[in-house]
């Protein structure tokens, strides 16, 4: 198995883990475009939101709760955050496991643009 997120499940790979459950993994991105960016992981490896299946539709909603809570964690609920999703080479995705990038934590409006994230 090449996936670098799924040794990071497994414990092959280290990583800053923010939160873990059976289902769903939370660490620091290596790379941050901003002053928190977190990346929320479902343990299934779902290459990307092109391979969902109608079965995965819980496990993506359970995702956006924990998310919720770990912004609020974060301290960033109330001066808002971004989550992204980067699908496919074109799309910027790097890793071909499905993850939600969670965003915020920045000082200055400006430099809350993102389009050309990594
Ligand atoms: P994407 O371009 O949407 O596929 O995003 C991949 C993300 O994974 C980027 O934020 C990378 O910095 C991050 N990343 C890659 N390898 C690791 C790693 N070993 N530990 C933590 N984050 C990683
Ligand atoms: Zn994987």
């Amino acid at each position: 198995m090449e996936c670098i997120f799924c040794k990071i499940i497994e414990k092959k790979v280290p990583a800053d883990i923010l939160y873990e459950d059976d289902k769903v993994i939370v660490f620091k991105t290596i790379k941050p475009s901003a002053p928190i960016h977190l990346l929320a992981v479902p343990k299934k490896h779902i290459e990307s939101i092109d391979y969902l299946l109608p079965e995965d539709s819980e496990l993506i909603g359970d995702i956006f709760l924990i998310i919720k809570k770990i912004a609020r964690e974060q301290g960033i609920d109330k001066s808002g955050y971004k989550v992204a999703i980067n699908v496919g080479k074109g799309g910027g995705q790097e890793v071909f496991h499905i993850h939600f990038h969670l965003l915020g934590g920045w000082k200055n409006a400006k430099d809350r643009d993102i389009i050309g994230m990594p």
